[in-house]
């Protein structure tokens, strides 16, 4: 299979693996593509396999990020997790930050304009619902988790070891999408329905929806062939086609 060996950001080599091999059924908590194992919890949590260290995407709560540990020391021979890489600050996708970083302190990644609420210096939002609100308003101090405060900042474009950042804000002010090869780690910008096709994230706990469209569409302008949203099932081939339509759908 064609590789590419480039640098890992601990300075040893990797293989990057331009088009995974697809395993042949898509369970969560297993590979589902050469090299890339997803695994599931209220959030999807993604780990992707170098040479010979381990880049996450997103941690899950932080029961979660005790089930990654355990997958990790069963699946992947105990290796290190070099990087962490946060696609935004909900804490459904960050909240077992301060665990997995305490164990392994890896490099963190987030965009600037959701780190402070990382770092516990920016209160979340409460969605604008009746119900959802109060309950968010005594729910959020349980949930918001240890301050993190190891963070690096990653911009549109950047690219650290394998894996180029994307800004799609809307979501959240600073959501990030995260490309590797013909890889989107698409966050909750572009999540996946009931019938795996991509779809936006529900409003009630989206920042600004306009912007979220448009971030939509930046990601239906790029060409990838998986993509691993933040909940939902991967799609694991011709994403960029089955975006087509549900622009469509969004525009009609
Ligand atoms: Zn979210
Ligand atoms: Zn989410």
């Amino acid at each position: 299979m064609f590789q590419i060996i480039l640098p890992s950001i601990s300075g040893n080599t990797y293989k990057l693996l331009p088009l995974p091999k697809l395993m042949s059924d898509l369970r969560p908590n297993s590979e589902i593509a050469d090299g890339i194992h997803w695994i599931k919890g209220m959030s999807n949590s993604y780990i992707v396999e170098t040479h010979d260290e381990l880049i996450l995407i997103d941690t899950g709560f932080n029961k979660k990020a005790k089930r990654i540990m355990e997958y990790i020391k069963t699946e992947l021979e105990d290796r290190k997790v070099s990087s962490i890489f946060l696609t935004h600050h909900h804490t459904d996708h960050v909240n077992g930050a301060y665990h997995l970083h305490s164990i392994f302190h890896p490099n963190m990644f987030i965009h600037e304009l959701d780190a402070p609420y990382v770092t516990n210096e920016k209160r979340r939002p409460l969605p604008n619902n009746i119900v959802l609100k109060p309950m968010f308003l005594i729910l959020n101090p349980f949930m918001k988790g240890k301050a993190v405060h190891a963070l690096q900042y990653v911009q549109d474009k950047e690219t650290i070891g394998q894996i180029q950042a994307h800004f799609l804000p809307g979501h959240t002010p600073g959501s990030l999408g995260f490309l590797t090869g013909k890889v989107m780690f698409s966050g909750d910008t572009a999540v996946t329905n009931k019938h795996g096709d991509p779809s936006l994230p529900p409003k009630l706990f989206t920042h600004d929806m306009n912007m979220t469209i448009k971030s939509f569409k930046k990601l239906a302008s790029m060409k990838f062939d998986m993509m691993l949203p933040g909940h939902g099932n991967p799609i694991l081939h011709d994403a960029s086609l089955r975006f087509q339509d549900a622009i469509q759908k969004i525009e009609r």
